[in-house]
């Protein structure tokens, strides 16, 4: 465990929360758990479970958020939910589904077009045309939290930020309670931003999304996809320790965690971390900002018994 923190003044100020994504084997799903009740040290505000776009990860996601839920015990596991390419009847059975687990979170999504990344977005006919439309539903069945989506670098189909910023006032005009980012790396493309939904009228907390890069590539592959960018300052730590696996962890930890300090220190508090199912790196990162560890009887969650034990 790292002793040294960046930011020790202000500990107990923070607020984390983490993102898993359904595993598709047995290994990894042996892996998720365990990443889960490790991060559960940090005592997160609440955790969020990925759903695939089209309902591809549907079953995984309902099984990972029940089990999470049910055997697990942490129940501020949030749901993701898309809309793409499916009737409404479909995604309104989903919604019971997690509401009969005892989900009281949703982060609410239109999800990639079907055609993939970069194809036109139809809505599905007799679907939800998009994340406002489904918002609306979620908030016509409940009082809970609804989260949504939130892009400071902008999404690959808006023509600019303010159609963007646009979009996530209808989410938020239609019951939405916070939005979390896009990943990035450059602190002020985010407060840039920020500035631009404050000045818009959206008052919603705005928690940025911060990936940890556990695979340079990877990240800059994904990036690509989504519309992020990954500056050269970030890519020059990395790209010359491939071989140097130690090293890579130590820059890739302060990287991070030197991005969560900076934004601190501009005056956020609330952190989504996309953990890729991993706890060392996530860890790491949160032990180098200063989080809060809890003491472990009052955060222990029993791992759920595997189903084909
Ligand atoms: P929206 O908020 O509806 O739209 C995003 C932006 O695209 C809008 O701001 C708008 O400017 C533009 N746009 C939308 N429709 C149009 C249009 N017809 N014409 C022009 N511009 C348009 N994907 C998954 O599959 N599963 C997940 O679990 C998942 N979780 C995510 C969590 C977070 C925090 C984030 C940031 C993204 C996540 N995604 C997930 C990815 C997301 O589904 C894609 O980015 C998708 O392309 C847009 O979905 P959205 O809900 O952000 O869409």
């Amino acid at each position: 465990m790292t002793t040294r923190t960046l930011y020790p003044a202000e500990r107990g100020n923070l607020r984390l929360s983490f993102e898993y994504f359904p595993p598709k084997t047995d290994e990894m799903e042996v892996q998720l758990f365990q990443t889960v009740a490790d991060l559960s040290v940090f005592d997160p505000a609440f955790v969020t479970v990925t759903y695939g776009a089209g309902g591809s990860t549907k079953a995984r996601s309902l099984t990972t958020v029940r089990r999470m839920i049910g055997e697990m015990g942490i129940g501020n596991t949030a749901a993701h939910l898309t809309c793409v390419g499916a009737p409404k009847a479909e995604v309104d059975a989903v919604i019971e589904e997690f509401l009969a687990f005892g989900v009281r979170h949703f982060v609410a999504l239109r999800g990639d077009p079907q055609g993939g990344i970069g194809s036109a977005y139809q809505p599905f006919p007799g679907g939800y045309e998009n994340a406002a439309a489904l918002v609306k539903a979620l908030r016509a069945r409940g009082d809970f939290e609804i989260s949504v989506s939130a892009y400071p670098e902008k999404h690959p189909e808006s023509p600019d930020v303010a159609a963007d910023i646009d979009m996530l006032k209808r989410k938020v005009d239609n019951g939405a309670t916070r939005a979390i980012t896009q990943f990035f790396f450059d602190n002020d493309d985010f407060e840039r931003y920020l500035e631009q939904v404050r000045r818009a009228g959206v008052q919603v907390p705005i928690v940025p999304g911060i990936l940890p890069i556990n695979n340079l590539a990877q990240v800059q592959r994904f990036a690509g996809l989504c519309g992020a960018r990954v500056p050269e300052a970030v890519i020059s730590r990395l790209s010359h320790l491939e071989d140097q696996p130690t090293e890579r962890f130590k820059e890739a930890t302060h990287i991070a965690a030197e991005q969560i300090v900076d934004l601190a220190r501009r005056g956020v508090r609330d952190f989504h971390l996309y953990t890729m199912n991993r706890s060392p790196l996530v860890t790491a990162v949160c032990d180098l900002v200063g989080f809060e560890r809890m003491p472990v009887q009052e955060t222990a969650v029993e791992l759920p018994i595997r189903a084909s034990a």
